[in-house]
């Protein structure tokens, strides 16, 4: 579409401090023209914050933040180029649709035939045109959203932010909302940077996901690099769902860029880049989705007691409990027929074993 909606940013060494508080401690980040950017993270780890500097409503204490090239730290709001997207919509309740849309564009004295094209273009994009002459209240809560994302389209941004735009939706409005977000980004091949907290919005709709946390950030990559091959502990357990296993093990043998481990009586094969030595104490990752049950357990295989098993029609999750007490779930076909009270075994499947050290957390 508009080739001035594909602007690369770099973001290196931005710090950010509330009084005695860091809340970034020396974010990069380097955005490609065309990138769909996904800030992850939990409450409190400084992505609203991050997002909110690249916006120019709050400053950069130290680092640079450069749009196409041009230092930005200094630059007002209104005239970086950027819109923003909140989860709160902010539309004005007594303004239409397309007064909405239009009103930023009026205040920006754009002539009026503009200021209609624009919105008729962006109607069609969001599916707003019939609803252009209703107010707020008598839109449902993702056709408000649709409205928020119309009013930044309009201004043609060189940059999308999105703070947590779908949190306010039910569940099945989300997943409508993140299908529609990944048609509209491929639509406008726009830059876009999105704040979440969710890790499946991020896994759907990224080409790059920061994960954060405290003020740091723990990795960054493509959505399926992160999933298998996560950085450390942090991201592993952030990344799936439900969330991998990290089980405490132990190192049996290790040669070769292949490490023995046993996790309760769960030995298995892990490919490794740094060796962990004979002996060392380790943390082995296991996703639920990468252990085959074993119904029939023999007396060498390690027993696993069901604690629970949620059954959610076509798979299943069993909370099973190792020898040591130690937790390990364990997705499961829908058809199996596995309660509370049986005893099964596990095997994991070749090369879908992570490990890191127990020390730093590490991904060995
Ligand atoms: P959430 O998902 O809850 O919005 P977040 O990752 O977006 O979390 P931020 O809103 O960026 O987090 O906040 C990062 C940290 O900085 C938090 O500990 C927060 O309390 C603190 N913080 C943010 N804004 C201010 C402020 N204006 N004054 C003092 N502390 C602040």
């Amino acid at each position: 579409m508009r080739d001035n909606a594909m602007s690369y940013m770099q973001i290196s060494g931005v710090r950010k401090s509330f009084g005695a508080y860091e809340a970034l401690r020396g974010i990069d980040i380097d955005i490609t023209k065309r990138e769909f950017v996904v800030l992850l993270g939990p409450s409190g780890c400084g992505k609203s914050t991050l997002l909110r500097m690249i916006a120019g409503l709050e400053e950069i204490d130290a680092g640079d933040l450069m749009i196409d090239g041009e230092r930005m730290n200094e630059v007002k709001a209104s005239q970086r180029g950027i819109s923003m997207v909140f989860q709160s919509y902010a539309l004005y309740p007594h303004k239409t649709v397309r007064q909405n849309m239009e009103f930023g564009l009026k205040v920006a004295g754009l002539p009026r035939t503009e200021r209609q094209r624009k919105i008729t273009e962006a109607a069609e994009i969001l599916q707003l045109t019939p609803l252009l002459d209703r107010i707020p209240k008598e839109l449902s809560g993702g056709q408000r959203q649709r409205v928020a994302i119309g009013r930044a389209i309009v201004r043609e941004p060189k940059v999308f932010l999105f703070d947590e735009p779908l949190s306010n939706l039910d569940a099945s409005l989300r997943m409508q909302m993140r299908v529609e977000l990944a048609r509209l980004h491929r639509e406008l091949q726009a830059t876009m940077v999105y704040v979440t907290h969710d890790q499946v919005e991020a896994m759907t709709l990224a080409d790059k996901i920061v994960v954060m946390r405290d003020g740091v950030i723990e990795q960054t990559g493509a959505p399926l690099e992160i999933y298998r091959r996560p950085a450390n502990t942090f991201v592993a357990g952030f990344i799936g769902s439900p969330n991998m296993n990290l089980l405490k093990a132990r190192v049996i043998d290790s040669k070769g860029g292949q490490v023995q481990v046993d996790a309760a009586g769960i030995v298995t094969e892990v490919e490794v880049n740094a060796m962990p030595e004979a002996g060392e104490a380790v943390t082995l990752g296991l996703r639920p989705e990468h252990l085959d049950p074993v119904m029939e357990p023999a007396a060498r295989d390690p027993a696993l007691d069901v604690v629970a098993c949620e059954r959610l029609g076509g798979v299943s999750f069993a909370l099973t409990q190792l020898p040591d007490g130690q937790q390990l779930t364990l997705q499961l076909d829908g058809t199996l027929p596995v309660s509370a009270g049986d005893r099964l075994s596990c095997r994991v499947r070749p090369g879908q074993a992570h490990l890191f050290s127990a020390e730093t957390g590490h991904r060995f």
